[in-house]
């Protein structure tokens, strides 16, 4: 049988993604060892110019070990053709496509399969190779049209995975003895306004399957926080974090930026959360074109005021395609890396405040063995390295005494 060595580059759908490919391969053999492969499987990721370099950089040094480089995900929508007609890669297919991945592989000819942008997998994943808790992707495409975001133009328009289909698929894990859920999409929040549905129901019923431990949220917006979703904030089986992009917190510079958030509102929103006693992560951009020092010190004196425990922020990238690339006020690199670390430091912070403050037992989830340690998530979605003589690797255990440390909570078991 003839070997495939999958490359995935960027988000967490596009490690489903790959999963869906692996699943639906029959006559071909899954290396981890690019080297002996004889064909590659970029699942390659477009969201700024500097992952297109990064996928790019990849295909030229991947097709010097002779294998046939293949190119998938996003960037096969984006730069598939180009690099097709360069013939740097031997076969194109877009998201669409991928669960033909069998056939497309046997192919002799070269390919393009860009296929469409409004159909969603059809494939039920029943196991993550080494993963001690499963993602389920629940929807696809967003509606949204951020001014720096190209991934509406290469995921397509908002479509949610049936509700039938969810439940199946979690069903199955949970009897693979997945215990913890990672509900994950473009923009999960937006899950069932097209089936009268909302995300709030659907996680209600996930919540109830028997064998659910935990439920964990991907990135949802500010402004899908609905009535139903309120509904599930106190069962037991949600995650005590949730994870809501704001990308900044300058009123001036969400319009700018072309979002639907409202700073006001959003501070009303955290404070209402964190009452309820969640760990609260959000999403900030720096550095977007026009970002002034006034725009800059307005956001950060904002910031200052919202209990967060977790950041996933990044300096402005330009997207070439996006309105904002265009944009006149650029932001000098070395600004929007001080803006940055800024606030990284100031959630830094308020994470280790939030543990020290928070001193309930955990419940965590071991995911891997490092360094002398077990090392798991607890409920907040913090890490924890637990030293211990058993073997505890992909259990659950419950902490009620740990030491609280800047890096990290740390336990013995
Ligand atoms: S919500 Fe905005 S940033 Fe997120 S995928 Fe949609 S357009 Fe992009």
């Amino acid at each position: 049988m003839k070997k495939v060595f999958f490359k995935t580059f960027g988000c967490r759908t596009n490690i489903y993604d790959t999963q869906i490919m692996i699943d639906n391969l029959k006559d071909f053999e899954v290396t981890q060892n690019e080297k002996e492969a004889d064909i590659i499987v970029v699942n390659s990721c477009t969201v700024t110019n500097g992952a297109d370099t990064g996928v790019r950089s990849y295909v030229n040094s991947a097709s010097k070990h002779g294998a046939k480089v293949i190119i998938a995900g996003c960037g096969a929508i984006s730069k598939g053709e180009a690099l097709f007609s360069k013939n740097k890669v031997f076969g194109v297919f877009g998201h669409s496509e991928k669960e033909h991945i069998n056939a497309l592989l046997k192919s002799e000819e070269r390919f393009v399969k860009m296929g469409d942008l409004t159909s969603l997998d059809t494939s039920i994943v029943h196991e993550y190779t080494g993963k001690t808790k499963a993602f389920i992707k629940i929807q696809e495409g967003c509606n949204f049209r951020c001014s720096y975001c190209i991934i509406p133009f290469v995921r397509g328009d908002a479509r949610s995975q049936d509700e039938a289909k969810i439940l199946e698929q979690i069903e199955k894990l949970a009897l693979n003895g997945y215990g913890e859920f990672v509900l994950t999409g473009t923009n999960i929040g937006s899950y069932g306004k097209d089936k009268n549905s909302s995300l709030g129901r659907l996680v209600q019923k996930i919540g109830a399957m028997r064998g659910v431990r935990r439920v964990r949220l991907g990135s949802i917006e500010p402004i899908q926080i609905d009535e139903s979703f309120r509904e599930i904030l106190k069962e037991p089986w949600m995650e005590r974090h949730l994870h809501i992009a704001l990308q900044h917190t300058s009123q001036k510079m969400l319009e700018i930026m072309k979002r639907r958030n409202n700073v006001k509102k959003d501070f009303e929103l955290f404070s209402e959360l964190s009452e309820l006693g969640y760990a609260l992560g959000t999403d900030f951009i720096t550095g977007h074109p026009g970002e002034s020092e006034a725009i800059w010190n307005e956001a950060y004196a904002n910031f200052e005021k919202f209990p967060l425990t977790h950041l996933h922020a990044f300096t402005y990238s330009k997207r070439d395609g996006t309105p904002s690339a265009l944009m006149s006020d650029q932001i000098k690199g070395d600004v929007a890396k001080e803006r940055l670390k800024a606030i990284e430091a100031l959630v830094e912070q308020k994470n280790f405040d939030f543990r020290r403050n928070h001193q309930h037992p955990l419940e965590v989830l071991i995911e891997e063995q490092k360094e002398g340690y077990y090392v798991g998530y607890d409920q907040y979605y913090n890490k924890v390295l637990v030293k211990t003589n058993r073997d505890i690797l992909k259990e659950w255990i419950t902490l009620t005494t740990y030491e609280t440390k800047m890096e990290a909570n740390y336990a013995q078991f």
